[in-house]
């Protein structure tokens, strides 16, 4: 049925072999993050079939599946976890991030309730402003206490940058989070054994060969899966990847020549906007089954095929220009388009959408 996600598992197989390829090279190990493609399984297991060393998302309900199916490699909750989801965090998962003593304390109880040890990682806020600890005392007590708990496991440090903040993941940043993990190391007089670097936007260190050394994880989910942002925002080419492992398809429900501009009053659209609109004359346009409560808005997602342009949508219909297209379009054809993250992670999602795993 259409609309419908297609997901390319081989695709995804040579992205996942090329980037964790790279970041083993240059020692780093990598959480392979499922997110956007709300956790399905196929993808988890390609990922960590190709070079992920472990699995990770930020919604532990796109974990457990995993962890039920008996899941091979590990699990990391890398959204600092909510207090409520405590006791399936720790009955599910190996390891997660965490910024808060509360939180750290309810896993150290609910892993000795469970006979667990649970692994974490010490959130550092190095100035984009989303999870983090920013103060060094503050940071350097937490990691103390929770050395000496029986039942939490402090893995090491992480970051987060390039989320809220938009803030660069540069060489210089990424000192700080090593000298606060050898902050941290003074004051329990032992090595951590993992720093973590952030996500995509750290992975261009390892490109350029600057990361600095003691960063040796990174948590990598848009630059295996979509694999465009480095590329298309940072110039980044990377051999051997592929940037069309989800393609959204659509099916045409009306074909006609239309005038360019409304014709009557203009008051407001679907999402009380009052946009204007230019008089192009009229113009041959398709009509697809898809709308903005498929992939939010039109500018996360792109018609491949010369000449074919998104005029505007509404909640279940997407308008398209395609008076310059050499393809005829009829009733019933299909249409293909990219997708950016953002539509990505709403199209796997929602319940009006199908989704097709292309095996390998
Ligand atoms: C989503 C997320 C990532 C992965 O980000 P990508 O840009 O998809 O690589 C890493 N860490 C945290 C904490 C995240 O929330």
């Amino acid at each position: 049925m259409y609309p419908r996600v297609e997901i390319d598992l081989k695709k995804l197989r040579k992205n996942t072999e090329v980037i964790t390829g790279m970041c083993h090279d240059a020692g780093i190990i990598v959480a392979g993050v499922i997110k956007v493609s709300n956790g399905d399984p196929d993808c988890a297991r390609v990922m960590a079939e190709a070079g992920c060393d472990a699995i990770a998302s930020s919604r532990l309900r796109q974990l457990i599946p995993l962890a039920k199916a008996g899941f091979e490699k590990r699990l990391l909750l890398i959204r600092i976890p909510m207090l409520s989801e405590v006791p399936d965090l720790v009955r599910y998962t190996h390891a997660s991030l965490n910024s808060d003593i509360d939180v750290i304390r309810k896993i150290d109880d609910e892993a000795g309730k469970q006979g667990k040890v649970h692994n974490i990682v010490l959130m550092i806020e190095l100035g984009d402003l989303r999870e983090g600890v920013f103060d060094e005392e503050e940071y350097i007590a937490i990691a103390k206490e929770a050395e000496a708990m029986k039942n939490v496991e402090l893995l090491g440090v992480g970051t987060n940058l390039g989320c809220y903040g938009s803030i660069n993941p540069t060489k210089e940043k990424l000192e700080e989070l090593v000298a606060a993990a050898e902050k941290i190391e003074a004051a329990l007089g032992r090595k951590l054994f993992l720093i973590s670097g952030g996500g995509t936007t750290s992975f261009p260190r390892v490109a350029d060969g600057d990361m600095p050394k003691r960063i040796n994880h990174l948590r990598i989910g848009e630059g295996i899966m979509i694999n465009r942002d480095l590329h298309e925002l940072y110039g980044y080419e990377f051999k051997g990847t592929y940037d069309d492992v989800f393609t959204l398809k659509a099916e045409v429900v009306e074909v006609r020549m239309k005038p360019s501009h409304p014709i009557g009053e203009i008051a407001y659209d679907a999402f009380r906007n009052k946009p204007t609109y230019v008089d192009r004359g009229d113009r041959k346009r398709a009509l697809v089954a898809l709308g903005k409560v498929d992939y939010a808005y039109i500018d996360q997602i792109t018609p491949r095929g010369e000449g074919v342009e998104i005029l505007g949508a509404s909640s279940d219909h997407t308008i398209l220009d395609i008076e310059d297209s050499p393809r005829e379009f009829h009733v019933g054809d299909i249409v293909e388009f990219d997708m950016n993250y953002a539509a990505v992670a709403l199209a796997t999602g929602t319940a009006g959408m199908d989704k097709m795993i292309i095996p390998e």
